[in-house]
Formats: structure tokens, sequence, C-alpha cells
């Protein structure tokens, strides 16, 4: 019988490993951005910790470029290199749940999809994206935001511990009490680091229902129906998230045929509590305006976790970008409604997160993740089917991106950054904190073998963002 080595040509390897050609190695190469189309010498799937140590020493003694696969969501694409090893953790997404103590291990190739499901099975929760098919390894490790962030804090902010397979393919055990400098890295900090084999959570009690859903208003109410909501979330409890989305109307039956397709402004409510108390709390803003369509009613929260997942299909062609507002004047909701009246493509949505709440009150230096102080964060999020338009829509997201660029607060939120080079990277933690990170990154991963991420480079190296 031949051994996992000379089957799969990486020492001790024990997963299923693809090449140019094998049946399976398309779709496996494949990411979330249809713009992303890069060819690995070696798709490495992992099945456990082991595979995921041989993968790394594999690319590490061969030279070869090395990408980590999550969910596959990054942007970017760093998830996928050309002519280098892609390490696939989705084999592993194992979600164990400790009903007695709220703990959850998840291994680092899960997706929320799988993560909401287990947890929500005893009633808990943590923190989730808010599409379904996001993995939890990238979304976690640039700290995480998502609905119910005012109430149960970014998703970092519930990160007991991880295991972590190192640049020298040693595997380390990672806690407050263990290489407690690596555990306050990961917390924001990106991909730069090692592989995280396993996330350990300490998640809250939430759910299985909660009121939710969105109000659907024509553009042409969109200054009003945003500031009314910026007055209401200044005064709003932590159980309330959300946001306010300029976004076009789904084609669906449940829009008015009029509206279908068209510029429209959306808010999202989730009450992050009892159902009752959440009619009260938010009555103010279900009873605002004449929304075209009213959406908001009990629901589980798994399906709240994938309200959004239609309107985010897999391979369309995608440019994002993102900004911390540190205020939210008239002048800033008009140049965007101004801008999304005439947005390119139907697909495209522009999303205006309310920040407070739990987050803001974790000590700044608790997390490498920075900026949690800022009131709005903005998500400008493109996307478009025909690579003919890809210049039409990258010149209007950057320029209504600008547009709102003097409101921005210094820094930057590195999920939902695109390929902006090191400056930006840098702004996302501050002078301090990314000198801390690069001491990490010298002390972890001094080659920077983990280079396909919105990267620290050890220092005196420039650092390598690209995947391509
Ligand atoms: C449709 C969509 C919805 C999104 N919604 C949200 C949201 O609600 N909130 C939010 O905060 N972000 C959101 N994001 C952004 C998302 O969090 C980031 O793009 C994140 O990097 C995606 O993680 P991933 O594992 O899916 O992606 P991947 O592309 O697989 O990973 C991105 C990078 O993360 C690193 N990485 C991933 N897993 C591991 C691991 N286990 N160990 C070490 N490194 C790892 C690698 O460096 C990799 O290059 C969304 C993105 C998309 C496309």
């Amino acid at each position: 019988m031949a051994t996992p080595t000379v089957q799969s040509g990486i020492r001790g390897f024990r997963g299923e490993v693809l090449r140019p050609g094998d049946p399976g190695y398309d779709d496996a190469r494949r990411v979330f951005n249809g713009m992303v189309d890069r060819e690995p010498a070696l798709i490495a799937r992992c099945t456990g910790t082991d595979d995921v140590v041989a993968a790394v020493r594999h690319a590490r003694d061969a030279g070869l470029p090395l990408a980590v696969h999550g969910g596959g969501h990054g942007v970017v694409g760093h998830a996928v290199c050309d002519a280098g090893l892609m390490l696939d953790l989705r084999p592993m997404n194992r979600v164990q749940v400790q009903p007695s103590d709220g703990s959850v291990r998840a291994e680092g190739g899960a997706t929320w999809g799988q993560f909401d499901a287990a947890t929500q099975e005893h009633g808990l929760a943590v923190t989730g994206g808010r599409v379904s098919s996001t993995g939890v390894g990238g979304l976690t490790l640039g700290s995480g935001s998502g609905w119910v962030e005012r109430k149960l804090g970014y998703t970092c902010d519930s990160l007991t511990g991880a295991q972590v397979v190192t640049a020298a393919g040693e595997v380390l055990e990672v806690d407050a009490d263990h290489e407690p400098d690596l555990f306050w890295a990961l917390r924001g900090g990106g991909g730069n680091f090692g592989v995280v084999t396993r996330f350990d959570f300490r998640a809250h009690r939430l759910g299985p229902v909660l009121l939710g859903g969105m109000l659907l208003y024509r553009h042409e109410d969109a200054v009003d129906v945003v500031r009314h909501y910026r007055e209401f979330m200044a005064q709003a409890p932590d159980e309330v998230g959300g946001g306010a989305a300029l976004l076009s109307a789904p084609p669906e039956p449940f829009v008015p045929e009029a509206a279908r397709g068209r510029p429209a402004v959306g808010v999202i409510v989730v009450y992050a509590g009892d159902v009752e108390e959440g009619r009260t709390v938010l009555r103010p803003l279900l009873e605002y305006g004449s929304p075209v369509v009213s959406m908001v009613q009990p629901m589980p929260y798994t399906a709240i976790q994938q309200m959004l997942d239609t309107a985010y299909p897999a391979g369309m062609r995608n440019w994002w970008t993102a900004d911390f507002l540190r205020e939210l004047p008239d002048e800033a909701i008009e140049a965007a409604a101004t801008r999304t009246a005439g947005v390119p493509s139907p697909l495209t949505q522009v999303i205006l997160v309310p920040g407070g709440g739990a987050p803001a009150r974790v000590t700044p230096d608790a997390t490498a993740f920075d900026l949690r102080d800022a009131p709005w964060n903005v998500h400008f999020l493109s996307m478009w089917p025909d690579p003919a338009d890809d210049e039409r829509n990258i010149a209007w997201t950057r320029e209504l991106a600008g547009a709102l660029k003097p409101y921005a607060a210094a820094g930057a939120y590195l999920n939902f950054l695109g390929d902006e080079g090191p400056d930006r990277v840098r702004a996302a933690f501050g002078p301090e904190k990314y000198a801390r990170l690069v001491a990490l990154k010298d002390r972890y991963d001094s080659d920077n073998l983990f280079c396909l991420n919105q990267n620290i480079a050890p220092s005196g190296q420039v650092p390598r963002p690209r995947a391509g």
C-alpha cells in the first residue's frame, strides 16, 4: 500500500491533494470573488491539524507561496495563489458545543452557517458574519462584525483560545495564559501569524427567535430615512443591531413591481432580546414613514443570519472597501444618497453599520483590533456580473468612497479592505499596535511565510499583500 507521502507528494499528508487537471480542481480553486482566477500548483485539502502541519512544512521547505483558504470570502482572494500551495481548510468544519458552560470549539474551515446551526441548537450564539457561507476563520481573525455585535461584542471579543500551526510547523495552544501576545494578535491581526486549526469561543444566550428583518423605502426617501435612523441609533440600547443600506430593491414577488430592481433604501433591524420588548423599543423605526415593504417579524436567529444570502451570490465580480466614520452629518448622507441614485449595478450595496454598545466598552488595548469607538462603519460592497463593466463599477465605488472620506476616522477595517496597499493595513492598527504586531511577526513568522493576507511584514521587509 502506498504511503500518504507517495500519494500526495506531501510528507505525512493524509487528505486529498488536487493538481491542475484533476477532477474537482477548478471548483476547489474558485473563491467568492469571481474576479479572482488563480491556479495553485497544489490544493491540499486538510483533514486535521497533522495535515496542516504537513502542508505548512511542505510549502516552507519547497519555497512555495502559501495561501490559506478558510471560507474563501476575502474579496482580495488571498485564499488562493498562482503556482503555490493552497491550504484548504474546508474539510475541517466541525463545530462542537458544550451547552453546560457555553464553550464552542470550531475547526478552522467552518462557515458561519455551520457555526450558527450548531450553537442555536442550544440557544447560544457568537456574533457572526451576515452571509452564512463566510468563514469563521478569516472573519474572526479580522475582528468580526455582525448584526448582534452591539449586544455580544465583536466576534473576536468572544474568542477564548485557539490552536495555531506556526510557520515552523509547531502546534501551539493559545489563550490568555499561554502565548498571550499571540492570543492578542489573533484578535484582529488577520491571518499573519499562523494557521488557526481550532477557534475556542464563549457563546452567549440568544434566540432561538428574535424580532428582525428589513423595512424598504423608495430611494427618494433615502436622506430622511437615514437621518431618522441616525437619530434613533444615537439613543438605542445595545440590543438594537442592524444598519441602513443603500441598495436596489430585490426582484422578488413581495416587492411591488414598480420598485423591483430600482435603487432603494433599507433599514435592517435585529433586536437581540425579548421579541415583545423589541416591538416596543423599535416602534419609532417600525412606524416611520411609508415603507414599500415591511418585513420585520419574529424569526429564528439562523434565518436572520441568512437574510442576505441570496443578495450575495458567489462568483460575481466584487470590489469592496470600507471606512469608519467619526460622524454622519446630513452632508454625508446626502452625498451617499445622490450617488446611489445612479448606482451602476443593482447588486451593489452600501451599508451604514452603527457603532457603540458592547464593542465600544472593551479596553482599546485588549485586542489587536483597534477603532472601537467610531459611531459608524460604512461598507461599500460593489458587485456586478459582467467583466466589461469592471471599470465603470470600480470608478463609481472609488468616487463614492472618496466623497465620504472627509467624515472618515483615521484607520481602516481589515475585514472589508480591498487590495489597498500597506499604508491602509498599517492604518487599521495605528502606529503602536502595528509596531507590536511587527514584533510578533518577527517572533512567529520572520520569513513572512504567511504573506498572502492583509500583510504585516516582519521588520525590515516589505509587505507582500498580493496573491497573484
Ligand atoms: C459575502 C460576504 C459577507 C461578509 N460579511 C461580513 C460580516 O458580516 N462581517 C465581517 O466582519 N466580515 C464580513 N465579510 C468579510 C470577511 O470577514 C472577510 O473577507 C474574511 O477574511 C473572510 O474570511 P474567510 O475565511 O471566508 O475567507 P478566506 O478568503 O478563506 O480567508 C481570508 C484570509 O483569512 C485568513 N484565514 C482564513 N481562515 C484562516 C485560518 N483558519 N487560519 C489562519 N488564517 C485564516 C487567511 O489569511 C486568508 O487569506 C464578508 C465577506 C463576504 C464576501
